[in-house]
């Protein structure tokens, strides 16, 4: 076990890193973040912030001296800074469960593996593949990066088999997959932490709504049947164990309009639609990663109060909302990543509405979204 008092590292500087180190910080630990960004919201918080590339050998091998454990915030993190880190001190989750998540065809055939339903899906390599995976799957279809794609980007909705020509050279031919396109009823995550003892921790699942592409609203507890949510649950399980996963990792599935639940894609650390747990879970999901990296007996996940939570996007700061008329309701909890420059699309902050029905922290979130003018556009 590494304990408090010892020095912790995160490769990123963003918010996840941000709230990590937050929670690392509360438990008694040191912290290093390794980000080029010299505001970065997390690198404002460290102890030391380490302000150099992700390949930067030198940073690397300091910060593997100064840290007993570093974990990443992202998951394109080059395989390579990985190695060079494990050989100083632990990493988790490892390189090749990053690996995995980095590619949507290697993560969605390890959750097949597992025994996750998928999209039916087909891989383009190159323009040779297109009349192929246009017979496999047909319309309607979805045509998706394997690599780098985020928030909706690197993707397009096909039609027509010169649709999809046209969607995969707008694409760039870089390697595609083609999914079915499914009718989808409500999508909904699991963010769970698994430590070296295989123990796992699950949060409750959320239930997530999007615009734009970005994630908008989660509302937890999600509304969907009990044993939906055992599903869900066991197929995230699976999925960890399969990778041999260690640290905090979140899986998305769509619930269809048939009752059956399928897989959509997983990402190696804490989530975005697991932000409700700073405020309405015993423990959350930065103090779970702290636990999990350190090999710390993993936390409470257990929902203390129906949440809901609301993305506030730089599309709001026109300019900066006035926080004190959000924050005159009791039940709302405000979150700000220390960002200086607000962008649309670039996620600045969230919110948590707290109440004692899911009903009633909707109807908060949706009465102050109206507030702050979200969702008029
Ligand atoms: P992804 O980047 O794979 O999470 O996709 C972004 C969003 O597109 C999802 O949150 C869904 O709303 C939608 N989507 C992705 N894949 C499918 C699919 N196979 N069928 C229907 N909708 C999808």
């Amino acid at each position: 076990m590494i304990l408090p008092g010892a020095t912790l590292g995160v490769l990123g500087g963003g918010q996840l890193g941000r709230m990590f180190t937050l929670a690392a910080k509360v438990m008694g630990y040191r912290v290093v973040v390794l980000d080029p960004d010299p505001q970065s919201p997390a690198g404002q918080l460290a102890d030391i912030h380490l302000k150099a590339d992700y390949r930067d050998a030198v940073a690397l091998i300091r910060m593997g001296g100064l840290c007993e454990a570093v974990t990443t915030e992202f998951e394109n993190v080059p395989a390579a800074s990985l190695e060079t880190l494990a050989k100083h001190c632990r990493v988790a989750p490892s390189a090749a469960a990053l690996a995995v998540a980095q590619d949507r065809l290697e993560e969605k055939s390890h959750a097949r593996a597992s025994g996750c339903a998928t999209a039916p899906y087909a891989s383009i390599e190159s323009a040779a593949d297109l009349d192929a995976a246009w017979a496999a799957i047909g319309a309607p279809a979805l045509l998706k990066t394997r690599r780098l794609g985020y928030d909706g980007k690197g993707q397009a909705r096909v039609d027509t088999a010169a649709g999809l020509a046209a969607a995969f050279k707008e694409l760039k031919e870089v390697p595609c997959l083609l999914e079915g396109f499914l009718p989808l009823e409500r999508e909904v995550s699991v963010v769970l932490a698994r430590n070296a003892r295989d123990e796992i921790a699950f949060f409750p699942l959320a239930e997530n709504q999007h615009r734009h592409g970005i994630l908008d609203i989660s509302i937890v507890p999600a509304r969907i049947p009990e044993p939906l949510a055992e599903r869900a649950r066991d197929m995230a399980a699976h999925l960890a164990r399969e990778l041999g996963y260690e640290g905090v990792m979140a899986v998305e599935f769509f619930v269809l309009k048939d009752g059956s639940i399928v897989f959509n894609e997983m990402a190696p650390r804490p989530h975005n639609s697991g932000h409700y747990t700073l405020d309405a879970t015993a423990c959350d999901q930065f103090q779970q990663q702290v636990r999990a990296l350190c090999g710390l007996p993993l936390g409470d996940p257990r929902l203390l109060t129906p949440a809901v939570m609301v993305n506030l996007l730089g599309d709001v700061w026109r300019p900066e909302p006035k926080w004190g008329e959000l924050l005159r309701h009791p039940g709302v909890q405000l979150h700000l990543y220390g960002k200086a420059e607000a962008r649309p699309g670039r996620k600045m902050g969230h919110y948590n509405c707290l109440a004692a029905t899911v009903e009633e922290a909707l109807g908060l979130a949706l009465e102050t979204r109206a507030e702050l003018g979200i969702g008029v556009d």
